[in-house]
């Protein structure tokens, strides 16, 4: 069995940002293992504009963005093998991965950076009635037909979801002559981006229906329309509300799911609501010495927050390697009051640290409060907050230091 110091799980942005991270700080012995023919990630079918503005103060297309990375594994002589299937990893931290030129392989690592990324909620699992013709994509799908195959799935479109692939697909679709008649969304806000909402709908004039969904799809052998139903308070379609389009495509931007199959297999504590791994401020997992970021941990709004995150589990990899220790603390973050979740869940060391988290509505004028009992760690006025953008409150290692073990809360307050 081949032996590797430190295994990073998934080629994306998440997964070479942590390589870099951790060869930077001082890991030589280091594998990336990506499925697919080239590094890159879901990046490389992204090909409009908007990637990294936080990270490199500049506005990148998503190859661009990726490309940096990938030429930074290259020169810094990361190896990586792509064209690879990670098929299992185990609770000590044997991974068995296939190619066709290796044939099997199983690796001891250890440690491991899961960066699997995540895959679109697929049509299956939304329940709608009708037969299934052909034309149904999900909008990850129909982005990679478009940008690398240079294939048009369709030329009259209605679109269920508003996340921000659908939004994107909003735009490109229509950019390349075709007509998209809706936008349906069953929540009474966007999932997706302010700023997507505006740049790719708004600007050219496709309508967002929000409380609306899809209750039937029409056609044998290809799509020839859809019926879509406003919903009420508690998602029931409102049968007087039903209008029939004509289209002959339906996308899907219905959700992301963590691609965790992988990390359920190695017995790995996962957060329900989040669909990733329970972890540290460092990103390590209930197996010490495995590491999860990017989207597999949770489902990022912008890549450049994989990439910081991904840095963090590559650095705390390398402390890991290199037996490094700081002072333990032992707190919890809970989520309350409309905050949906938190990462990390948990902090294990007293070190500055940044808590990601998601809000559950739409919420205006209200202040993000953190607190252990009733000691106020910071209050913040946030004007507003949506489930679609992620929201950050910084923890200082002094603060972590003085409460030792507990559990800090972070809640919204008028
Ligand atoms: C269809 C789609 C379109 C998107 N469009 C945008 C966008 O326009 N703008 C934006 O900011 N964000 C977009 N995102 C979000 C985007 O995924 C993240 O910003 C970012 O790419 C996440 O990086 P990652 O490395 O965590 O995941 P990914 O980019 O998904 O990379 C994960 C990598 O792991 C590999 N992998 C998975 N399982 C295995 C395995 N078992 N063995 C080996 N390799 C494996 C995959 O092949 C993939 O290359 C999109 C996501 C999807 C799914």
């Amino acid at each position: 069995m081949t032996k590797v110091s430190l295994v990073i799980v998934g080629g994306g942005p998440a997964g070479m940002s942590a390589a870099v991270a951790a060869y930077k700080a001082g890991v030589t012995d280091l594998l990336i293992l990506e499925r697919e023919a080239h590094l890159g990630g879901i990046l490389r079918q992204c090909i409009h504009n908007g990637f990294g503005l936080h990270k490199f103060g500049e506005e990148l297309t998503g190859p661009e963005y990726a490309a940096r990375y990938a030429e930074q594994v290259k020169e810094l002589g990361i190896p990586y093998k792509v064209g690879t299937m990670v098929t299992g990893i185990t609770e000590d931290k044997v991974i068995t991965a296939v190619n066709p030129t290796d044939g099997i392989m199983h690796i001891q690592a250890e440690a491991i950076i899961l960066a699997m990324g995540c895959r679109e909620r697929p049509k299956g699992a939304l329940n709608i009635a009708g037969a299934r013709p052909s034309g149904i994509y999900t909008a990850g799908t129909a982005q990679k037909y478009v940008n690398i195959k240079g294939y048009m799935p369709g030329k009259e479109v209605v679109i269920l979801g508003s996340g921000d692939i659908g939004l994107i697909m909003a735009r490109r679709m229509t950019l390349e002559g075709a007509k998209v008649k809706a936008v349906c969304e069953l929540m009474p806000y966007s999932g997706g981006l302010a700023r997507n909402i505006e740049q790719c709908l708004n600007d050219f004039g496709i309508p967002l229906m929000l409380s609306h969904t899809v209750v039937q799809i029409h056609g044998k052998d290809r799509v020839t329309g859809v019926t879509i139903a406003k919903v009420d308070e508690r998602r029931n379609p409102i049968k007087e509300t039903e209008q029939y389009i004509a289209c002959d495509t339906l996308l899907l931007s219905c959700g992301l799911l963590p691609e965790n199959e992988l990390t359920k297999g190695a017995g790995i504590t996962m957060d329900r609501i989040t669909g990733g791994a329970v972890t540290d401020q460092s990103r390590q997992t209930s197996i010490p010495g495995v590491f999860a970021c990017g989207n597999v941990l949770h489902v990022h709004d912008l890549v450049d927050y994989v990439s910081e995150e991904a840095e963090i589990a590559g650095c705390a990899a390398a402390d890991y390697l290199a037996d490094k220790q700081s002072e333990r603390v032992d707190i919890t973050v809970q989520p309350v009051g409309g905050v949906r979740y938190t990462v990390p869940q948990k902090i294990t060391s007293a070190q500055d640290t940044t808590v990601y988290f998601r809000v559950a509505d739409v919420f205006r004028d209200k202040r993000v409060v953190v607190k252990c009992g009733d000691r106020v760690i910071s209050n913040k006025k946030k004007i507003k907050l949506a489930p679609g953008e992620m929201e950050t409150v910084k923890l200082t290692a002094q603060v972590l230091a003085e409460l030792a073990e507990g559990t800090i809360t972070i809640g919204l307050e008028d």
